[in-house]
Order: structure tokens, then sequence, then C-alpha cells
């Protein structure tokens, strides 16, 4: 008779190179690591093991956490600016990056018009409007 064993990591992404923790025999001990270290999912395995102790089949899935999407999305966003006039771009971490490549680009090229666009894992590239304006 061959026999499933179950046990669970935290994880901080789907990737190949994720970061791992445990393995802990239930979903709820994972859960609260992965929690208290800010990681936004779960792999769940399962062993399949055969009467002479012998793993026959190892099964991986993967459980994202609800209430740290937000988190995980905001880790990832990133601001792009691009020139409309040359197509010029750059990718910056904070807005006043984003302010100081468009004020030099434009300054360095006259009627030249950057646009920012903000990137995030699960929206893609947004464009963010009016936005030298806003800040002028
Ligand atoms: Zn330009």
């Amino acid at each position: 008779m061959s026999y499933k064993e179950i046990f669970w990591m935290a994880c901080d992404s789907t990737e190949q190179l994720r970061a791992e923790y445990g393995p802990f025999h239930t979903r709820n001990e994972a859960e609260l690591e992965a929690r208290k270290l800010g990681f936004g999912f779960l792999l769940r395995y399962e062993h399949i093991i055969g009467e002479t102790e012998d793993i026959q089949e190892v099964r991986c899935i993967f459980i994202e956490l609800p209430q740290s999407r937000a988190a995980a999305v905001r880790i990832v966003r990133k601001l792009h600016t691009r020139c409309a006039t040359c197509g010029e771009s750059s990718v910056h971490d904070e807005p006043w990056q984003a302010e100081v490549w468009a004020d030099i680009h434009e300054f360095e090229h006259s009627r030249h018009r950057v646009r920012l666009f903000e990137q995030t894992r699960t929206e893609g590239l947004k464009e963010i409007g009016d936005w030298r304006d806003k800040c002028a």
C-alpha cells in the first residue's frame, strides 16, 4: 500500500528562484510563518510514498495568500518614463526620480514631452495622465 505525505512551505513567489521556508505539517503553521516573513505564497507538497518508503511521485501546488496581494503588488511597482517625442525611456523606483529624469530630458530637448507609466504585476503598464502639471 502506498500512502501520501503532505507538508507545507512558505515562499515569496512562484518563480524558480524563490525563497522557501519550512517545512510545516499544517497549512496554518505555514501561513502564519509566511505572514511573519511577508511572503505571499504557500507551497503544498504531496509525496506519494511506496511500500519500500520510496517517493513514487511528488506533486506541488502553489497557493496565493489573498491578504498579502496588495503588498506584493506594491513591491513590484515600477515607474516608467517615456518621451512621446523621441521614444527615449527609463525605469524608476521613486516618483521623484521619474520627475528628475523628465526635467533633465525636457530641458535638454526642447518641446519634447515625457509620459509616465506605472507598472504592477497584476495590472501591467498603465499611463498616469497629467502627472507633471499636478507636480508643478
Ligand atoms: Zn525626447
